[in-house]
C-alpha cells in the first residue's frame, strides 16, 4: 500500500518508520523534521497524497491540521483514507472530517494514547470517529503502529475519547500527588502509602502503574529525575482541550477545570515545563496550604 505522513516530530517519525518497516511504501513530509529511514521525503504535503490509498497526519495542533487538510484535500483522489493521529480540538476535527468527506474521502480522526514509547514499539492505542468504512480503510495502519484500535463513534468522537480519558489522568495524578505530599506530613512511609492504596479502593493508574513516588512501585519517570515520559506540557494541552470542548457542549467539569488551572500554573509559572507530569508531587511537598 502506498501511504502518505504528514508530520514527523517524536511521534510521527517512529510511526511512519515502522509502517514502512511492515513493508509499505510510505512517503513523508514535515516543515522541519526529516524523514526517518525506510520513508521516501516529499517536497511537499500536496506531493505526499499523489497516489496514497491512505494519508495519515501527525501534527501539534488544530489550526495546523485546518491548514494542512485545506492543502492536501484536493489532492487526495475519491476513496482515500485520510486518518488524523495529532491530538486536536473536537470542533477542528469535525470541521475536517466534514471538507474530507465532501470530497468522498474516508476521515478518520484517530488521536493515540502510548506516546513515543508507544510509538516506536508500533504499541500504541488508536481511538478512532469516523464511518465504518473510514475506519476499516485506516485499520491495517492501525494494526502496524498500534496494538488496539477502538472504533468510538462518528467524527470527532476518537478526539472526546482522548480528552475524556486525559482529564481524568490529569485529575487522579493530581489527587495521588496531593496524598503522597499530605502523607509524607502525616509521617506515613511512602511504601505503606502505596502498599496500601494500590491494593485498596484509591488505587489508579498513576498509582499502580506510574507511581510518582521514586523507588516506591514499578519504574516510572519519577525514578528518572521526572524526565517525560508524558510531559506536563502536553497534559496541559490536552486538559485545556477538555475545556475548550466543555465549554462549547456545556458540561459542568470543575474537577478538569482545576486541574487544568494547576498544569497551567506549574508549566507557565514554575518549573514544570519540559518535566513529566507527575512531577506535580515534588512541586505539592515543597508547599504549605498557603503556597
Ligand atoms: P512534535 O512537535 O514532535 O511533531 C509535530 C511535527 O509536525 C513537527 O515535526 C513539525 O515540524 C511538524 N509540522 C508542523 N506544521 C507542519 C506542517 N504544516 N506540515 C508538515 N509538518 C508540520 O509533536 P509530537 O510529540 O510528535 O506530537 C504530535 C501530536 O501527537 C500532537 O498533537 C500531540 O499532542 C500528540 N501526542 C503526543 C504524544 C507524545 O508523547 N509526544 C502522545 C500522544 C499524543
Amino acid at each position: 500500500m502506498k501511504i502518505g505522513f504528514i508530520g514527523l516530530g517524536n511521534m510521527g517519525a517512529p510511526m511512519a518508520a515502522n509502517l514502512a518497516t511492515a513493508g509499505h511504501e510510505v512517503v513523508g513530509f514535515d516543515v522541519i523534521a526529516p524523514c526517518p529511514g525506510g520513508v521516501t521525503s516529499a517536497s511537499n504535503a500536496v506531493d505526499v497524497c499523489e497516489g496514497a490509498e491512505v494519508v495519515i497526519t501527525m501534527l501539534p495542533n488544530g489550526q495546523i491540521l485546518r491548514d494542512v487538510a485545506r492543502e492536501i484535500i484536493p489532492a487526495m483522489s475519491p476513496g482515500t483514507g485520510f486518518v488524523d493521529c495529532s491530538t486536536v480540538d473536537v470542533e477542528s476535527a469535525r470541521a475536517v472530517a466534514e471538507q474530507a468527506e465532501q470530497a468522498r474521502l474516508l476521515p478518520v480522526d484517530a488521536p493515540v494514547s502510548g506516546g513515543v514509547g508507544g510509538a516506536a514499539a508500533g504499541t500504541l492505542t488508536f481511538m478512532a470517529g469516523g464511518s465504518a468504512e473510514a475506519f476499516a480503510k485506516a485499520q491495517p495502519s492501525f494494526e502496524i503502529m498500534g496494538q488496539k484500535a477502538v472504533h468510538c463513534g462518528g467524527s470527532g468522537n476518537g478526539q472526546a475519547a482522548k480528552i475524556c480519558n486525559n482529564m481524568i489522568l490529569g485529575i487522579t495524578m493530581i489527587g495521588t500527588c496531593e496524598a503522597f505530599a499530605l502523607a509524607d506530613k502525616l509521617g506515613l512511609d511512602r511504601q505503606a502509602m502505596f502498599d496500601v492504596v494500590s491494593t485498596s479502593s484509591g488505587y489508579s493508574w498513576t498509582m499502580n502503574a506510574y507511581c510518582p513516588a521514586p523507588g516506591i512501585g514499578p519504574q516510572s519517570p519519577a525514578d528518572n529525575g521526572y524526565q517525560p515520559g508524558f510531559a506536563a506540557d502536553l497534559m496541559l494541552k490536552d486538559l485545556r482541550l477538555s475545556q475548550q470542548a466543555a465549554e462549547a457542549v456545556d458540561a459542568d467539569t470543575p474537577m478538569g477545570n482545576a486541574a487544568a488551572k494547576l498544569y497551567a500554573q506549574f508549566v507557565e509559572h514554575e518549573d514544570g515545563a519540559g518535566r513529566d507530569f507527575s512531577a506535580m508531587l515534588p512541586r505539592f511537598e515543597a508547599r504549605g496550604r498557603g503556597g
